[in-house]
């Protein structure tokens, strides 16, 4: 692993901005009135959720949940937990998780059965990103905002080993895949 990766613009800021403009429209045409409790998953979806709820003009509650990533390692061991938990109840509330990437879904897939069993009204998923291709488990992603090919990407609050979250445009890392 090179130290200084090369890095190309996949999605400019300005798609961002569109992109993210377009899911919050969907999003409050769904959950207007609801009160709903958005759940970013951290640290990857901190960026994006602070861009998309400054959009969404109803009453809404915000909480973060972290769960166990496989930090540089490409091969999810598939065991993943809670290691930071929510504050919020989830019971009866209409629950929007919100994510950076969907990969190989087990992290999704997680996180709807974690917090399915604890009775929420509603459940549903918005993801930033979506990389379809290397796709483990099955899951149903309720608000996409880029599909992406089968690059590890990075920016926008998406890192590799804790850098680059701060660019303001998504890129993926030449060599990587
Ligand atoms: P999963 O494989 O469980 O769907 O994805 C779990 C997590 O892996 C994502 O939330 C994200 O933090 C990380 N991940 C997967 N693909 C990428 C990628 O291309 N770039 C970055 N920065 N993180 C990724
Ligand atoms: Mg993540």
């Amino acid at each position: 692993m090179s130290s200084q990766p090369k890095l190309t613009i996949l999605f400019t800021r300005q798609e961002i901005d569109v992109a993210v403009g377009k899911l919050a429209s969907e999003i409050s045409a769904d959950y207007h009135g609801k009160h709903p409790l958005l759940i970013g998953v951290l640290k990857g979806s901190f960026m994006f959720m602070a861009d998309l709820i400054r959009r969404l003009d109803f009453p809404l509650e915000v909480d973060f949940i972290r769960v166990s990533s496989y930090g540089r390692a490409r091969q999810s061991s598939g065991k993943i937990k809670v290691v930071q938990a929510l504050r919020s109840g989830v019971r009866g509330r209409d629950v929007l998780v919100i994510d950076d990437i969907v990969d190989t879904g087990l992290t999704t897939a997680f996180l709807l059965d974690y917090l399915g069993k604890k009775r929420p009204a509603s459940l549903k998923v918005c993801a930033l990103t979506d990389k379809p291709s290397r796709r483990r488990v099955p899951v149903t992603i309720d608000y996409l905002g880029f599909t992406v090919p089968d690059k590890f990407i990075v920016g926008y609050g998406l890192d590799w080993d804790e850098k680059f979250r701060n660019l303001p445009d998504i890129c993926f890392m030449e060599g990587e895949d």
